[in-house]
């Protein structure tokens, strides 16, 4: 990997804000500072767009963008596990290609929001400092 390329994940990594704190690196990166997303679920559109926008404005170099389902890399939706939400992130030699992030059903929009913007952490390829094993999907 380039210096230049190490020096831009390393950025985001440091730009944390605060409510996302104890992530680590993963490896691997997006292949653009855009990442488009598409929320399935209309009740959960303010908290998803609020969670994006935190991410947008937090000083990490990147910015999440509504799109059609279609051309969006990122799918947000429901899914009904015990956990509050959950993240899959595909990649393929440190290349992200998409993700899918999976949240749950009747949460109050502002825990909704903190869920998502958790989730997308792991969508950007940051994971829990105290992670051990490697499984794909992370809560
Ligand atoms: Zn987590």
């Amino acid at each position: 990997m380039r210096l230049a390329a190490i020096l831009g994940v390393v950025a985001v990594a440091c730009a944390l804000p605060s409510t996302a704190g104890a992530f680590r690196l993963e490896g691997g990166r997006w292949p653009t500072r855009t990442i488009s997303y598409y929320n399935k679920v209309p009740a959960y559109n303010w908290a998803v767009d609020t969670a994006a926008y935190a991410w947008n404005t937090s000083g990490a170099r990147v910015q999440f963008v509504k799109s059609s389902r279609r051309d969006a890399k990122v799918l947000v939706g429901v899914r009904w596990f015990k956990v509050a939400g959950d993240a899959y992130v595909q990649r393929m030699k440190g290349r992200f290609l998409g993700a899918k992030v999976g949240i749950r059903n009747g949460q109050d929009r502002y825990t909704m929001t903190l869920v998502v913007a958790h989730e997308l952490g792991y969508v950007l390829g940051l994971d829990h400092e105290t992670a051990s094993a490697q499984p794909r999907t992370r809560t």
